[in-house]
């Protein structure tokens, strides 16, 4: 992409609206705007690299044996009025009337919808497990909106929802997606540490919040160092291997980790060494819930077990906030230059800096370097315009492209290109002809 032709309105000085960095580098680098309270437009840069995480996720799930579908972001609400929830969820609904006067509403998610939708189905036990999920916009009418794509009124969610036979093959459908979410959000370069949250009224078994650590987040969390020394997602998982998938989840539940409204000081003290305790604050990206038969029961989700009988399926279910994490993904990793994107989900690979646009020789020693590392599947952008270096130095570095090549004339009279890593700030000077290799080989 070159950048003369590109959509990408930056911003120079830090806009007033915005508290924490992660909205102000989003809103700087032309990422997002904003059209009503927690609610905004994905420009350029921004939509790619939410599609990126998206695609994260997507692949994870699958590879977790989730099945994705697409539901309508508009549900009626006969079967919320069944499940009971369309009066106990207040004012964060929100409620639309159609043409005949119907009662509709955005979803803010989508157990009935998906029950409703598995019930009519699946007919016997050899139909389960399942696991379905989508990645759709939900709509949920926030107090206090804020933080930009972090607390948003309408944002973008990946919830999967699981069917099983019974509590003890729901357990291991947990399981599955508590794995998942450990290698899905190390794909990002994040490591999102699992804490036992609140169950609610309605007592479900098992449910955790994954959070990740920044001062910014909302949530005072208490953990043990432990967490950093562990294998964060490279490790090789089974899926249908119940007992090697319930062992990492053994081993990511058994250290002490704790947002404040689970947190147990006597418990903390008594298990984690002072030197070992670590506060701080957290930003939950994924929430997963075992609810069982919550939603099943009053909508008729039912199955004819082995033995003839019906038996009412035992469900979860397993958000992830995909556009949370674009925010949360910088807060984790910016300086106070920008963003420093990890390389799976930057916008582009790589950034070509032509200092001196309208050079012969600078242009045409570009040109070859976007034609090559563009053949060989690398996103460039390239930064074209007639603008002084610098500010092209300093719009490079916020948008936080994980590589930057650099040409101008000095180096071009050694055949050189000079390289820098946005994330360590490391510079090298390349021959012109081995850039592509460098960077694509
Ligand atoms: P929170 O406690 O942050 O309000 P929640 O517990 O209400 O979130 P869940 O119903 O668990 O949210 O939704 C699943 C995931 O969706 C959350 O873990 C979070 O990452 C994301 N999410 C929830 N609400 C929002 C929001 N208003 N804006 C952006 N992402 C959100
Ligand atoms: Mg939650």
């Amino acid at each position: 992409m070159r950048l003369s032709r590109y959509f990408m309105p930056i911003l120079r000085d830090d806009p007033k609206e915005a508290e924490i960095v992660s909205h102000k580098l989003m809103l700087r680098a032309g990422m997002i705007r904003q059209e009503a309270a927690g609610s905004y437009s994905w420009l350029p840069m921004g939509f790619r690299v939410l599609k990126k995480i998206e695609q994260i996720v997507r692949e994870e799930q699958d590879r977790a044996g989730a099945i994705e579908v697409l539901m309508p972001t508009i549900q009626s609400a006969d079967l919320w009025r069944k499940s009971g929830r369309y009066d106990a969820y207040g004012k964060e609904m929100l409620r639309i009337k159609d043409r005949g006067d119907r009662d509709m509403l955005f979803g803010p998610t989508n157990e009935e919808m998906i029950t409703d939708i598995f019930r009519a189905g699946v007919q016997s036990y050899k139909d389960v497990p399942r696991n379905l999920y989508h990645i759709q916009w939900k709509f949920r009418d926030e107090v206090r909106p804020r933080f930009g794509v972090m607390r948003g009124r309408e944002f973008l969610m990946k919830d999967a929802y699981s069917f099983d036979l019974t509590r003890e093959a729901g357990q291991h459908s947990y399981n599955k997606m508590f794995v998942s979410y450990l290698k899905t959000f190390a794909r990002m370069g994040l490591k999102a540490v699992p804490m036992r949250a609140e169950t609610g009224p309605i007592g479900g078994k098992d449910s955790h919040e994954f959070l990740i650590l920044a001062e910014t987040g909302e949530s005072e969390v208490f953990f043990d160092k432990g967490f950093h020394d562990m294998d964060w997602g490279a490790f090789e998982i089974d899926y249908d291997n119940v007992e090697a998938v319930a062992k990492v989840v053994d081993e990511f539940t058994s250290k002490y980790a704790a947002t404040s409204e689970m947190h147990d000081a006597a418990d903390y003290e008594k298990r984690v060494p002072t030197d070992r305790r670590v506060t701080g604050r957290g930003i939950e990206v994924g929430h997963i819930f075992f609810f069982g038969t919550k939603y099943s029961e009053p909508l008729g989700c039912q199955v004819q077990g082995p033995d003839g009988k019906m038996v009412v399926l035992q469900s979860g279910s397993y958000g992830i906030g995909v556009s949370r994490l674009v925010g949360g993904i910088i807060e984790a990793s910016h300086d106070k230059d920008g963003i420093i994107w990890p390389e799976s989900v930057a916008p582009f690979d790589i950034g070509l800096i032509n200092i001196k646009t309208g050079d012969a020789d600078a242009d045409a020693a570009c040109e070859k370097i976007y034609a090559g590392l563009t053949a060989k599947g690398k996103d460039v952008l390239y930064d074209d315009r007639s603008q002084p270096g610098g500010a092209k130095f300093a719009t490079m570095d916020l948008i936080g492209l994980p590589w930057q090549v650099i040409i101008g004339p000095r180096g071009l009279k050694d055949g050189v290109a000079e390289i820098k890593n946005r994330k360590t700030g490391a510079r090298e000077n390349v021959a012109l002809d081995k850039v592509v290799e460098r960077l694509a080989g």
